[in-house]
């Protein structure tokens, strides 16, 4: 279910996620370390599966009619051939069922040279024909959405949590960066470190990168910030959206897609969205980004007594957007509606407030750039914020959960999923 509460856009302050307040640390050190080497389940949940691919499309004509061959690859033993012609009439493709002969139909097995014969004379119908190849494997969205799973975002947020800071916990952050590393490496991404200095530290964006089958793709990013103010453990700033960013980059890489998606965990945003500012100045303007889908803050809901003073006491998510990023903003309201049950989702148009512009999505604001704020609300519904009380245990990873179904929804379905193989030819 998705809802709309554009009047409380005026009302809602988020006071800067990126400053943090004076709380002394618990003094418990650091929760579950992450072992370097240790990733908690199989690197694969699911079965990877490629999409057919038709290459080598060519036309023989003669007397008796044309003869097609093709080369065509698949994962699989057999896949399903149909033909389309392209409609002289009304210019839309239209499947052809008769008069066809060989490598087509059902149980059709990949290979090179596949041939097909077609007896009768069609050119007149047509201007173009298309072979279409498919292996009948399930890449539909609510498919996907399936597939995220609570407990892999539960195992992250236990993997990583602790302090990540670059002075009070930099080997923890070191090691976060290193587990996200491996995560993006375990699914096939290539992975960037995009490295850049910052007072007297050096701060590491993590990019891991699926790339799309458009020869001039456009990207669509993930992305979560790291790192914690210093004296937190950051399990809702920012692990959930982190372990959420991970989540969604493992179910959304095992599909193909005409654009590329690039899955981002950015550095030092705690201190002045520095890390994503870097990126943008620095790569980003090389990239043709259509959408980000910023986590910022995805774990916590409460309408107990204590967040009875907290304005934004309840159990939504926060979908904000600049006037230019209204379109992204209303497809991710859409497909949290059409495929995520019981998930409220409060959409919002910044409406210049400084307030809408406290995490790394603002960067992309300000270059033109469709982007997402998906937040909790920060301290305006967490008590633990910027606490040494930010803790697993105050997770809701159903709610979770339901933030990343919708945000793989909403990008696989941008990213064009791909779902068959095929080639066109003139005739
Ligand atoms: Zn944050």
């Amino acid at each position: 279910m998705s809802f709309r509460k554009l009047a409380i856009a005026s009302v809602i302050i988020l006071l800067s996620c990126a400053k943090a307040e004076k709380e002394a640390p618990s003094g418990t050190g650091i929760p579950n370390p992450i072992e370097s080497d240790e990733i908690i389940g199989p690197s694969h949940d699911f079965e990877i599966n490629t999409v057919p691919i038709v290459t080598e499309l060519r036309i023989i004509s003669s007397e008796e009619g044309n003869t097609f061959s093709f080369d065509l690859e698949d994962d699989d033993p057999e896949v399903d051939v149909k033909i389309y012609g392209l409609s002289i009439e009304n210019g839309e493709y239209v499947e052809i069922t008769s008069d066809w002969a060989g490598d087509v139909g059902t149980g059709i097995a990949p290979g090179e040279n596949k041939i097909i014969q077609w007896t009768q004379q069609g050119s007149t119908d047509y201007s173009k024909i298309k072979v279409v190849a498919n292996d009948g494997r399930d890449r539909s969205i609510p498919y996907l959405v399936n597939l995220v799973s609570k407990q892999r975002i539960i195992s992250d947020v236990g993997q990583m949590t602790g302090i990540r800071h670059y002075q009070s916990g930099p080997n923890l952050l070191s090691q976060t960066r290193d587990y996200i590393d491996k995560q993006f490496g375990q699914y096939g991404l290539s992975v960037d470190r995009h490295t850049f200095s910052w007072q007297s530290t050096q701060g590491i964006n993590i990019i891991g990168n699926h790339l799309g089958s458009s020869p001039n793709s456009n990207d669509l990013l993930i992305i979560a910030h790291y790192d914690t103010v210093g004296n937190t453990p950051g399990a809702d700033d920012n692990l959930s959206g982190t372990a959420g960013m991970l989540e969604a980059m493992r179910v959304l890489s095992q599909f193909e897609y005409s654009e590329s998606i690039r899955f981002i965990g950015f550095d030092l945003e705690e201190q002045g969205l520095i890390g994503s500012s870097r990126y943008v100045s620095e790569i980003a303007q090389n990239q043709n980004i259509m959408g980000v889908v910023n986590f910022e803050m995805i774990g916590y809901t409460c309408r107990s007594p204590i967040c009875a003073n907290l304005q934004l006491a309840d159990t939504s998510i926060y979908n904000i957007a600049n006037p230019n990023s209204s379109t992204l903003r209303i497809n991710f309201d859409e497909k949290g509606s059409s495929y995520v049950s019981n998930l409220g989702i409060v959409s919002v148009e910044a409406d210049g407030d400084p307030n809408f512009r406290r995490s790394d999505h603002a960067l992309f604001w300000d270059a033109g750039i469709p982007a997402l704020f998906i937040t909790d609300g920060a301290n305006f519904r967490n008590p633990h914020y910027h606490k040494s009380s930010d803790s697993f245990d105050t997770l809701d990873f159903d709610f979770t959960t339901k933030i990343v179904k919708t945000a793989v929804a909403t990008i696989a379905s941008l990213a064009g999923i791909k779902t068959a193989g095929e080639a066109i030819i003139g005739i």
